[in-house]
């Protein structure tokens, strides 16, 4: 191969790994056959059918997730623009098995433009290795993807303007569970009320992208509060960890 030949598919790659990592995509496989798919090296990604076959096709999933990004643009469906450093679009494994789902970004995250970087963050990565599991290997994103002010609940509106692009994510991904951190994130996805000690340790079914089942459990934040309840979250999470062995 010619050097100029090198070149320009040296530099084709860096622009096409910088248009994940753009979008949070911190892990890429290659089918055994090295090909990456047509499409996926194109301007315009394949747009999202939600519901293909499942993680075979990873680089294919890779856009999906940024294309999920590319239409989210410069959001200003909602007030909470106004205030935010950085949009935290979600970040991790396109192929994950496994997501989790918090309630929005809080100052660190807003300022990084990563989910769950802070305090709260560092738990659920402790949390995750618990599971013998590292964070490139799972998903993380928001019910909403900019900070409210003071860190406050998102409101409805706001929830309403954000949901979407959280389902197209996880049609994207099409994970097999999700856990759903906290009270915001576990009734927004499931669409209750029940508050999450009712329901924290059994699996939802969400019937979204082929199914997904959805563990509740404690937000990090609160078990910061309260480390009594760390004893709970570790049985659930058990029962994700369980279950994701099925998965593999
Ligand atoms: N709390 C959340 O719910 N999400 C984050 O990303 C950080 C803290």
């Amino acid at each position: 191969m010619e050097k100029k030949e090198e070149r320009t598919i040296a530099d084709s790659l860096i622009t096409y790994l910088e248009y994940f990592s753009r979008s949070g995509v911190t892990h890429l496989s290659v089918k055994d056959s090295g090909e990456i798919p047509s499409g996926a090296a194109s301007d315009a990604p394949p747009s999202t059918d939600g519901d293909g076959s499942r993680h075979d096709e990873v680089i294919d999933r890779a856009s999906l997730v940024s294309a999920v990004r590319d239409e989210l643009g410069e959001c200003r469906r909602c007030k909470l623009w106004e205030g935010r450093t950085n949009i935290v679009f979600g970040q991790g494994n396109p192929d994950a098995v496994l997501m989790f789902v918090g309630e929005g970004p809080g100052r660190d995250e807003d300022i990084q433009g990563f989910p769950f970087v802070g305090r709260a963050g560092q738990l659920l990565t402790k949390i995750i290795q618990a599971i013998d599991l590292e964070r490139e290997d799972v998903y993380i994103a928001n019910i909403i993807k900019c900070r409210p002010p003071k860190n406050r609940d998102p409101e409805p509106d706001e929830v309403a303007a954000c949901m979407p692009f959280l389902m197209k994510q996880i049609e994207a991904i099409h994970p097999q569970i999700i856990c759903t951190l906290g009270a915001v994130a576990t009734r927004n996805l499931l669409g209750i009320k029940t508050p999450v000690s009712k329901i924290r340790g059994s699996f939802q079914r969400l019937d979204h992208a082929g199914g997904v089942m959805v563990m509740p459990t404690f937000h990090p934040a609160y078990l910061l509060r309260d480390p009594s309840k760390k004893r709970d979250a570790w049985e659930d999470m058990k029962k994700v960890r369980d279950l994701y062995k099925t998965f593999i």
